[in-house]
């Protein structure tokens, strides 16, 4: 669990009136401006979980469709815990940060096999599970049953540090830790799942990063930035991200009726379970050519004949824009050689799209399969 936060002082204006009021306008806004969600009118601690892990990093547009899905083939929780992982990495393919569905799927499994079909209502065992950090904890735990649990996201910092005109980055450091004792304080003692998300709420739809529109809002009036006119400088502005350039090359290794595609180790940071092509990074001075034989040589063990460029993908990973060049190859010697990949299967084309994928790869092999391309190849 995590440590109790410091004592935290109220503005000077406030009076003890103040909080009650505004958590009642808070609400009293909610219940009227909430946006539609298929897991808001729900006290479904399964479902509030899976749309609470689908939403960090991704906005509540892109998650709706992953959701409904993902809730058609694992309506509960023993049924995720079921499902083979594979099964589960296919169904967030799309969502990205494929950790998360992993982590998903691993906790399901612990909490069925330790408490059976009913979600436990005990924080202490939310806490130990893989994938539940601090806001996951809150959230479900105060949506779900009414735990009196803060949770803190871009959102909801964002408004918490206009409040009370913050001075501090509510995101590192002393700021941080300031923003977790602010959105502990301001909770009140009933509807507390309803007050978190009408927090992120506010934050999302009006008091937005840039030109908020505290004419609408339904705190206004107890709002310190406001009254000091520092909305626009409250927070401070993060960092620009510095983003590097990567380029890199994939390599679709066929013959006439298969594609090889290669397993991520379980252990690997990104994209592990998932299924791929060989690629990897082109090293300063090298030829697309040279960087894709020798990629294919290092990861898999095979040697290739390099066919023709098939395509390029632009993608973004957290800081890195990469700029992925494919090639078709066939294989001319070696044997698979596991390492940096657990597993090689040959796959019949038909059947790519039964394997998970990150986006990329399957753009990649999509403009592979795309037709009049394959007849020129070799
Ligand atoms: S008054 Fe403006 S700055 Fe303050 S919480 Fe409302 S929208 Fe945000």
């Amino acid at each position: 669990m995590p440590a109790p936060e410091p004592p935290f002082a109220p503005p000077a204006t406030w009076t003890n009136r103040t909080l009650p009021a505004l958590r009642r306008a808070l609400l009293a806004w909610f219940d009227a401006h909430r946006r539609p969600m298929p897991w808001r009118n729900s006290r479904d601690a399964y479902r509030i979980w899976v749309s609470e892990v689908m939403l960090q990093q991704t906005t509540v547009a892109a998650v709706i469709p992953f959701f409904e899905r993902f809730l058609v083939a694992f309506p509960t929780v023993r049924h995720l815990a079921d499902a083979d992982e594979q099964q589960v990495l296919h169904l967030w393919q799309g969502l990205g940060y494929y950790r998360r569905a992993r982590h998903l799927h691993a906790a399901a499994k612990r909490l069925v096999a330790d408490h059976g079909d009913a979600l436990p209502d005990d924080p202490a065992v939310w806490a130990e599970l893989p994938g539940v950090g601090r806001y996951i904890l809150g959230a479900v735990m105060s949506q779900a049953f009414e735990r009196k649990l803060p949770i803190v996201e871009a959102n909801s910092l964002r408004v918490l540090a206009r409040w009370f005109a913050s001075p501090l980055d509510p995101r590192a450091g002393a700021g941080q830790k300031w923003v977790w004792a602010a959105a502990a304080a301001v909770l009140p003692d009933a509807r507390i799942g309803d007050f978190n998300q009408a927090l992120m709420e506010l934050g999302a739809t009006v008091c937005t990063p840039v030109a908020p529109r505290c004419d609408e809002c339904p705190v206004a009036k107890w709002c310190e930035a406001r009254r000091l006119g520092l909305q626009a400088t409250i927070p401070p502005r993060p960092k620009a991200k510095i983003i590097t350039n990567v380029a890199e090359v994939g390599v679709v290794l066929h013959d006439e009726r298969a594609v090889c595609l290669f397993q991520r180790r379980p252990d690997a940071k990104r994209w592990a379970g998932m299924w791929e092509v060989p690629h990897g990074e082109v090293a300063p001075g090298e030829t697309l050519e040279s960087a894709a034989t020798r990629v294919v040589r290092e990861l898999t063990g095979f040697t290739v004949a390099l066919g023709e460029e098939v395509a390029t993908v632009r993608h973004g990973v957290t800081r890195y824009a990469i700029t992925l060049t494919g090639f078709t190859a066939r294989r001319r010697s070696g044997s698979f050689a596991a390492g940096h990949y657990t597993q090689c299967r040959e796959v019949p084309a038909g059947e790519l799209a039964d394997y998970p994928m990150s986006t990329s790869q399957r753009q990649l092999l999509a403009e592979w399969r795309r037709p009049g391309r394959a007849r020129r190849l070799f």
